[in-house]
């Protein structure tokens, strides 16, 4: 590392709080090594009091730009110069770039996941997905679908707090995209198999599978999921959620969160840097690999 910074080396940032964990600066700075890129990406704790002052400073030091995680994203864009359409629709921020003192917030996290899917010849387009949650993750990917001509989409989510988010996206995509989008409590279990009965795509964008949930899925009837069904999960820690264990018992096809999480990184590495991330060398890494075995015989390219 000492060798590969010198005066010139830019800085690209991701900001969140907790932050730590993350696999993105693992990510870029093997990519940047990789091409030979002159940056070097680090992660910063910042919660949404110091979120203003950040967003100056980085401004100020005309960083090229940075990644913005939970509990920014929402907050952000209020602070930058202007918005993608996608940014704009989902409502968050996950990628801002600095062109010439004007900073754009951009949403990759929704073309992260089509693109897995692309990536691994999964075509969506024109057919019909039904998707649970309505959080932050949840709203980008059927945003996204629907911008990208997912013909129709079910969403469920329980009655909590993000139900009514849930409820704005349906509005939001309804509205502003040729996409037909419904939304149904997470609790109408007749429903929800019904909806996958008709759907290509079942996929979870909840945080159950994982920690504090691990070993808990959206699903609990195994024979909601038919063979040719194609089941995802956001969740990538463990690499087999509870809802994958399952699907692979029911003969469907499926993908955890890393895809997503690799693509959302990709295409973020591609604004920065106008470049493409080598994605096979950085899917090959040991801290990608991981314990991946099974996901990757299941949708190896
Ligand atoms: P969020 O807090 O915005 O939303 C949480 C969602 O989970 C809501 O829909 C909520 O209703 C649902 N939920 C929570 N507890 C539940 C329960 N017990 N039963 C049913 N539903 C429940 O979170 P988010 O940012 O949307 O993240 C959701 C998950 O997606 C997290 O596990 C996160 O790590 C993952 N994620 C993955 C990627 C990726 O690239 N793979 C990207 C973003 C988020």
């Amino acid at each position: 590392m000492a060798e590969r910074i010198s005066g010139h080396t830019e800085l690209i940032g991701l900001i969140a709080t907790p932050i730590r964990h993350s696999l993105s600066p693992i990510m870029h700075n093997e990519a940047f090594a990789k091409l030979g890129l002159d940056y070097v990406y680090l992660a910063f704790e910042v919660n949404n009091q110091e979120l203003p002052d950040v967003v100056k400073g980085f401004r100020a030091l005309k960083l090229r730009g940075w990644n913005v995680s939970m509990p920014n994203k929402r907050l952000i864009g209020k602070y930058l110069d202007q918005l993608t359409p996608a940014a704009q629709l989902v409502g968050a921020v996950n990628t801002v770039v600095n062109d010439n003192g004007v900073l754009t917030g951009d949403i990759t996290d929704g073309t992260g996941y089509m693109r897995n899917l692309k990536e691994n010849g999964v075509d969506i387009i024109g057919k019909k997905i039904t998707i649970a949650g309505g959080g932050g993750a949840a709203t980008a990917i059927c945003v996204q679908a629907a911008l990208d001509g997912v013909k129709e989409i079910s969403i469920f989510n329980r009655k909590d707090e993000f139900y009514e988010n849930a409820q704005n996206t349906v509005e939001k995509i309804n509205t502003k995209t040729s996409c037909h989008a419904q939304l149904f409590d997470l609790a109408d279990q007749d429903r929800l198999r019904a909806e996958i009965a008709g759907s290509v795509l079942f996929g979870n964008a909840t945080g159950v599978g994982m920690k504090p949930l691990e070993g808990q899925s959206v699903i609990t009837d195994l024979s909601m999921l038919r063979s040719n069904l194609i089941v995802t999960d956001v969740v990538y820690s463990p690499r087999q959620s509870k809802l994958l264990h399952i699907a692979e018992a029911q003969g469907c096809r499926f993908f955890n969160g890393l895809g997503m999480m690799l693509w959302q990184g990709a295409r973020a590495f591609e604004i920065w840097t106008g470049k493409q991330m080598p994605v096979d060398y950085i899917r090959s890494l040991p801290f990608l690999a991981g314990d991946d075995s099974k996901q990757s015989a299941s949708t190896a390219k």
